[in-house]
């Protein structure tokens, strides 16, 4: 098909379509016409799949049909949703003049349209499009050149609740920063987004980041449109930024600007992040151990999930950051759980509070959509709710002490501004309609004038109801009925069979105008009707546009107040999550962690608060709990390694994801599942657990495996936690045998972190023969009458054997296979092959794994081998391989 854009003699509707298409090509084009919105060409094919709708067609365009299809305006929410939720940007593009004034300027004009709205994944303020529970951040990627490096910086903010952060990052890090804050849009400037360099970050994250004009990233105006957005003469005030953090900070304010078009959210300050000061979890880790979702993408399952007692949305959306983001400073986690233990001990006060939090609603979100001009009635009620919970909550902590934390968080909460509260309660009637247009939000008694228009309409309906009964009287017809539609208004409704007594030409008949005959009935009006008619209409159109007025005057009093409520609204979310986990601490008997700055790690009882849960509800029997000790110890300067041991199902990744959940809680500031646990903060998280194709495509679960491990062992300093599992599955014994045991030896002798290292590579546990700081553990079992029976218990010592074979009969493999296989091991276990491994272990010194590779077996025919050996693949065509594979062939 031509292009839409280089034509000439279309209509002059298309035309616009065509050139507001133009300007917004990234885009789905709404494009209001009356009642509908409505999409062509492109747009039309796609949304129609994407939503399910009839695609149909409207005219021509250059000899062809133009594809449409449509949605109503009333429901557009809904189509927004599913199309933002699938990926797509939407251009809404509404009517921006009175059809009247179009008519105006000749009989061919078109109303004008512009584009009101970009709405995008990470711009939407929408309840319906928002999850109560969940953040919904814009990312923004700033990169300058300093000196010879670039340096990076991310901005990223969440309009519907005015959130705005800015940290450094690097290259390196960049992909887990994206993953830590999980934003459902990361904009960045086109040189950047398509740096070769960088390709493989952005083609991870897929459709979630997108390329933008370098002009919105651009660091030298950037303070300029920083100032200018929050109105004020110099950023300076807000803190020194880097360039980078401005571009960053630059391209989400021009992204806002860019797609809120007239209107402004309220954001707050950028406030900086430092590097370092949050818990470092590459991105694989955080995906596999399941933190706010599990690796097939449902929230139900992950860690969040199984903590999560808040009663707000905002609640569970602080439980989410702080989960997402566990701190490093000691003190800064010590006075979270402090808030938690406050809690804890006080439980009464902790109902009390939580019974309070039940009514606050979405104090921020609401806020933001009545700045945005997307209010309505509800969004005024949500403050209003949340006012009150917030001076009831003031009251129950009115004459007690309160840690640190929760101290400030109260004064926040009594600093809500009270004028305000006080005026949204004179004003606000208690049923709300959602639109402000349905009017009847004000509260009877806060205007007078207001009162008197009331009146007058239910007066005059009164006056209605007494004129429908006189006129029954008169005419005798008991069916008389006035009604109301909004195309005649009020009219009289007899039917059919009762018309000759209204029409007639006697004069009382005269009075009776006709307006419409319908198939049964005929209607009327008379000049008493109409007059009446016009005292309702202008009384509830004064009504309502007083109405309209207070509304304004009751947001833009609120928007004023913007700073003051979000601190507040925060302050609330604060009490949620310290109440919900300590309610969480007390019913799952959770421990307070002790958090320092030493290197320890010593947790006895630890459990796996998912599996757990998962066990007590399927009723599959306790969890049992394992303690685990990496601290250095002996005078040793540096953690512990675990080397564990033990058949398949016998709870080895339970175990290493236990110890990594336990101290992303300790740090999060929350207790843990454990009966004690010391833990000396840890700056990095790393593991290599189970496949994580999906993160990285194309690749081989050993390549993607070895990748994985590369990181870590680069990376991981003497305060990093490393969990290893089965590493060097994926490839042939020796060769996987062989790196397991490098990688050790590295992590002991190099790295020198604290780490559980599980194997199915029983040769490996002489290797604590060696490593003073390594120890062997093992994954209890017992046999039982030629069963395996887990224990699921973690005790010191070597697994002797794997059991593959018991848990492979579990599994129901035939009796006449399993016992074959038993044969088989039994003449292995007797010959060469365990022999052989057992000389690795004293004939290996560190660091000089050097296993002979097998030598490629001898081609037995001559020729054939002579001519395999003179090719190279890496330099062949696909046509000349398969020209060689027929020669070869030929040769056999
Ligand atoms: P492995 O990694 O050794 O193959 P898993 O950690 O996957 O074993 O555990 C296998 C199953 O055993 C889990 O699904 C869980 O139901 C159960 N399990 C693991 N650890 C425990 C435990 N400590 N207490 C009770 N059951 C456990």
């Amino acid at each position: 098909t031509p292009s839409p854009i280089a034509t000439a003699a279309v209509t002059p509707m298309m035309e616009q379509f065509i050139e507001i298409k133009a300007a917004n090509p990234d885009s789905l084009l709404f494009y209001r016409m009356g009642d509908f919105y409505e999409l062509f060409f492109d747009d039309a094919e796609k949304a129609s799949r994407a939503l399910g709708i009839v695609l149909t067609k409207r005219g021509k365009h250059q000899g062809h049909d133009i594809p449409m299809c449509g949605v109503p305006v009333h429901a557009a929410d809904d189509y927004l949703q599913k199309l933002i939720g699938q990926g797509f940007r939407v251009a809404v593009c509404e009517q921006i003049e009175d059809p009247a004034e179009a008519k105006k300027r000749g009989s061919k004009s078109v109303v004008r349209r512009d584009v009101v709205r970009l709405v995008t994944p990470g711009t939407i303020t929408e309840d319906k499009l928002l999850a109560p529970s969940e953040s919904s951040f814009l990312m923004a990627l700033g990169r300058v050149k300093g000196g010879a490096e670039h340096s990076f910086a991310i901005a990223w903010i969440e309009i519907s609740t005015g959130t705005f952060r800015v940290a450094e990052t690097t290259a390196d890090r960049l992909l887990a920063d994206v993953f830590r804050v999980d934003p459902r849009e990361l904009i960045v400037a086109e040189p950047v987004f398509y740096d070769p360099e960088l390709k493989p970050i952005f083609d991870v994250l897929g459709r979630v980041a997108s390329p933008q004009p370098p002009s919105l990233f651009d660091s030298a105006s950037a303070t300029g449109r920083i100032a200018r957005f929050f109105e004020v003469a110099t950023p300076d005030s807000f803190g020194a930024f880097s360039r980078a953090e401005l571009s960053a900070i630059s391209g989400a304010i021009a992204y806002v600007e860019k797609t809120q078009k007239a209107e402004r959210p309220p954001l707050s300050r950028p406030e900086r992040e430092e590097q370092g000061s949050t818990l470092f979890i590459d991105p694989a880790t955080r995906a596999n151990l399941e933190l706010l979702r599990t690796l097939s993408g449902s929230r139900e399952g992950s860690l969040f999930k199984a903590i999560d007692r808040t009663v707000t949305g905002g609640g569970a959306r602080l439980l989410a950051d702080r989960l997402m983001a566990p701190l490093t400073d000691p003190a800064a986690i010590t006075a979270r759980l402090d808030s938690v233990s406050f809690f804890r001990s006080e439980t009464r006060l902790c109902q009390v509070v939580r019974a309070s939090l039940k009514s606050v609603a979405d104090m921020p979100r609401a806020l933001s959509r009545l700045a945005l001009n997307r209010g309505g009635p509800r969004d005024l009620g949500a403050l209003r709710a949340g006012f009150e919970a917030a001076e009831a909550i003031a009251g129950i902590f009115a004459a007690t002490a309160l840690p640190g934390e929760l101290a400030a968080a109260l004064e926040a909460i009594k600093a809500l501004p009270r004028p305000l509260s006080a005026h949204l309660t004179q004003a606000l009637g208690e049923e709300l309609p959602l639109l402000k247009r349905d009017g009847g939000f004000i509260r009877g008694g806060y205007h007078g004038e207001l009162d008197e228009m009331r009146a007058l309409r239910d007066e005059s309906r009164k006056v209605i109801a007494g004129l429908e009964r006189s006129l029954i009287d008169e005419t005798g017809i008991r069916s008389l009925k006035i009604r109301h539609n909004n195309v005649l208004g009020y009219y009289i409704e007899v039917t059919a069979n009762h018309h000759a007594i209204m029409t007639g030409s006697d004069g009382a008949k005269a009075r009776f105008i006709h307006r419409q005959t319908m198939a049964n009935a005929m209607r009327f009006t008379t000049t008493e009707l109409a007059e009446l008619e016009t005292k309702i209409a202008n009384a509830a159109d004064r009504a309502l546009s007083i109405e309209l007025a207070a509304f304004d005057t009751l947001t833009a009093e609120a928007v004023g107040e913007a700073q003051k409520i979000r601190a507040g609204a925060e302050a609330l979310s604060v009490l949620d999550v310290s109440a919900a986990l300590a309610l969480l601490s007390e019913s799952e008997a959770w421990c307070r962690p002790i958090v320092d700055g030493g290197l320890a790690f010593e947790i006895s009882g630890g459990r796996h608060p998912v599996v757990e849960q998962a066990l007590r509800r399927s009723g599959e029997g306790p969890f049992v709990a394992n303690d685990c000790d990496l601290s250095p110890e002996g005078g040793a300067k540096n953690g512990a390694i675990w080397l564990l041991t033990g058949p398949n199902m016998g709870g080895k990744s339970t175990f290493l994801r236990q110890n990594a959940l336990i101290a992303i809680l300790a740090q999060t500031g929350s207790f843990v599942p454990a009966s004690s646990a010391h833990i000396g903060v840890v700056d990095r998280l790393f593991s290599r657990v189970g496949a994580s194709d999906d993160l990285a495509r194309g690749r081989s679960t050993f390549m993607v495996e070895m990748v994985e491990t590369a990181a870590i062992l680069n990376q991981a300093g003497e305060r990093a936690l490393v969990i290893l599992d089965e590493i060097g599955r994926g490839t042939a014994t020796f060769d996987g045998l062989s790196i397991a045991w490098a990688a050790v030896e590295y992590l002991h002798e190099k790295n020198r972190c604290r780490a559980i290292f599980a194997t199915h590579f029983h040769e490996m546990t002489s290797l604590a023969g060696k490593l003073p700081r390594l120890h062997n553990v093992t994954m209890r079992v017992k046999e039982w009458e030629g069963d395996v029976v887990f224990l699921h218990e973690v005790g010191k010592g070597a697994a002797d054997r794997s059991y593959g074979v018991q848990v492979a009969r579990l599994a129901g493999l035939p009796e006449a296979v399993v016992g074959r296989a038993k044969e088989v091991l039994h003449q292995l276990e007797e010959g060469e092959v365990s022999g052989k491994a057992n000389r690795l272990v004293d004939d290996l010194p560190l660091f000089s794994v050097a296993l002979k590779r097998e030598a490629p077996k001898p081609v037995k025919n001559d020729a054939l081998g002579a001519a395999l050996g003179e090719i190279n693949p890496d330099e062949m065509t696909p046509r000349e391989a398969l020209d060689a594979l027929y020669r070869l062939k030929g040769l056999a």
